[in-house]
């Protein structure tokens, strides 16, 4: 269905739990978060329920995303299910990695179809520091584990912050000669963390690609991966995946924004950046209809601002990114 903006909304991102096995400085504090009770986080069926829903004003694309997708119990299970929903024709997941090794068959088999795996170093002290909790090897393990579950494509999503992982920029580039890897760039966002912190870190893409076009060459611009997502992919000679940036703060990707966002308390949020949410749950526990959820769905994607204004300054957040689902 389209927004008034014309946009076709056809993806929705679902925040399958806000609990997290890592703590990175940039998306939630050391102590984490008062996890919402598990009663009120959205169980399978329901889920299932809201896709068959989301089905009908045309969302064909579903994205699993966090907090860390896996840690839910019965995630495998869950993707079976969306998967059966007929007009759902793509399944993904964002993910650290960490608990991947052990899963990535289940979620082949299950019908996942696409991983985004988070690093954001390629430093063991480094990565311990950011993610204040994590071991490199395991987020690699993960990500050896989807290459070798042959998920298609497998995307790595780089967040860049200034006098952190500035210095690694071709490093993680070369990931992409090395495997076919899609290796990400995105811009810090200030979500969670203050205005200030943010902008001090933030590194804007134009500078990233400055970096990588004076170490390695003129960037070459590629056709979109795969629909309308926000990333804009280039290729350098020889290279076996692709790198890609993701710019929501230099230059907003809202008049190609495809997506609303459902959180794991069975919120749905039209736009990343803004408070406004329309609860789903409540109807859906008082056994309302398909038909019915639809209309909310509908209604939401009429919600969708025109733009978002991040640019000038983050406002007041009810959430944090892990518990929207980035
Ligand atoms: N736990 C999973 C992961 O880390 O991939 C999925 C959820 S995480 C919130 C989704 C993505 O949001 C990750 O790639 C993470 O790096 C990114 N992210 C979190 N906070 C961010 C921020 N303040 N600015 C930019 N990206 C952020
Ligand atoms: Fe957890 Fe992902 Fe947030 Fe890191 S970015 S704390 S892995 S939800």
């Amino acid at each position: 269905m389209k927004d008034d903006c014309s946009r076709e909304i056809n993806y929705l991102r679902i925040s399958v739990t806000d609990r997290c096995n890592l703590r990175c400085t940039y998306c939630m504090p050391r102590e984490g978060i008062k996890p919402i009770s598990h009663h009120e986080i959205l169980r399978n069926e329901e889920i299932e329920c809201l896709v068959r829903a989301a089905a009908l004003v045309g969302i064909n694309k579903i994205r699993l995303t966090g907090g860390e997708p896996l840690v839910r119990k019965g995630l495998p299970e869950l993707i079976k299910l969306i998967a059966a929903v007929p007009e759902i024709d793509d399944i993904a997941l964002t993910t650290n990695g960490v608990l991947l090794p052990d899963m990535a068959a289940r979620l082949k088999e299950a019908g996942l179809k696409r991983v985004n795996i988070s690093l954001d170093t390629l430093k063991p002290r480094r990565y311990e520091e950011v993610t204040r909790m994590g071991k490199i090897g395991d987020a690699w393990r993960g990500i050896e584990a989807a290459l070798e579950q042959d998920f298609h494509p497998v995307k790595i999503n780089v967040v860049a912050i200034r006098g952190f992982n500035d210095d690694e920029i071709l490093d993680l580039v070369g990931l992409s000669f090395k495997y076919p890897l899609h290796v990400r760039f995105i811009e810090l966002m200030p979500i969670g963390i203050s205005d200030a912190w943010a902008s001090y870190r933030h590194i804007p893409v134009f500078e990233i690609k400055d970096i990588i076009e004076r170490g390695m060459g003129k960037l070459q611009e590629v056709k979109r991966m795969d629909g309308n997502g926000p990333a804009k992919y280039y290729h350098l000679p020889g290279i076996q995946g692709s790198i890609g940036f993701i710019s929501p703060v230099s230059d907003h990707f809202c008049s190609y924004c495809n997506r609303l966002r459902l959180t794991a308390e069975g919120r749905l949020r039209p736009c990343l950046y803004s408070n406004k949410e329309i609860d789903v749950k409540k109807p859906l526990r008082s056994n309302a209809t398909d038909m019915e959820l639809a209309k909310l769905f509908a209604q939401a994607i009429k919600l969708k601002p025109t733009r978002h204004n991040i640019g000038e300054g983050w406002q007041e957040q009810d959430r944090i990114m892990s518990q929207i689902g980035g």
